[in-house]
């Protein structure tokens, strides 16, 4: 019988949250074993390739590319989950929101202290995805069912969400895997 498909992405994010999956140690040899990964950095797989059980979202959405790509993985993923921080709430991309996008590229590309841009331009390659006025969180952008927070959420928080649902479960996670206090 075929297994269970897990796609996962990094939008605006670090790709600490794919460290922290990779973290549970020995246990991602059962994962293996029970899902296949699409598309996903964790084995290079760039599109989909077929419906997946569970979409796993690193990171905010800062351009329109990944606007792009967290709706494709909304119509592909039967439960799609943001994990961590930045896909919640911007997380630290979206300190950015504080100052007009204008100023921040100005900053960037032109005025910062350790700038050293002799054409004064700002990069504006049409290959470059455009972005937002602001970092959004996924809900914002499409409906998330589940939300793992943490920066990054632990390796068992996220392993007991995804036995849970390879389990047909829903996700219900006892206090100490989701404080942090
Ligand atoms: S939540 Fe933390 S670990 Fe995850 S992508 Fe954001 S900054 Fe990185």
């Amino acid at each position: 019988m075929a297994k269970p498909k897990v796609a996962t992405a990094s939008l605006a994010g670090c790709f600490g949250c794919h460290m922290s999956l990779l973290d549970i140690d020995d246990r991602i040899l059962k994962l293996v074993e029970l899902v296949d990964f699409d598309k996903s950095p964790i084995d290079d797989l760039k599109k989909f390739t077929g419906r997946c059980l569970v979409g796993l979202i690193e990171g905010g959405c800062c351009n329109e590319e990944n606007v792009e790509v967290l709706r494709e993985f909304r119509r592909q993923c039967d439960v799609l989950i943001s994990v961590g921080d930045c896909a919640i709430t911007g997380g630290l991309p979206a300190l950015r929101n504080m100052v007009p996008l204008k100023e921040c590229l100005e900053e960037a590309y032109l005025n910062g202290p350790t700038v050293h841009n002799p054409q004064r331009t700002i990069p504006n390659d049409p290959e470059l995805p455009l972005l937002l006025d602001k970092v959004y969180s996924c809900h914002a952008v499409v409906k998330i069912d589940y939300f793992l927070p943490g920066c990054p959420p632990p390796a068992d928080t996220l392993w007991e969400a995804l036995v849970a649902l390879l389990n047909n479960q829903p996700v219900k996670l006892p206090y100490e895997l989701v404080k942090y206090d």
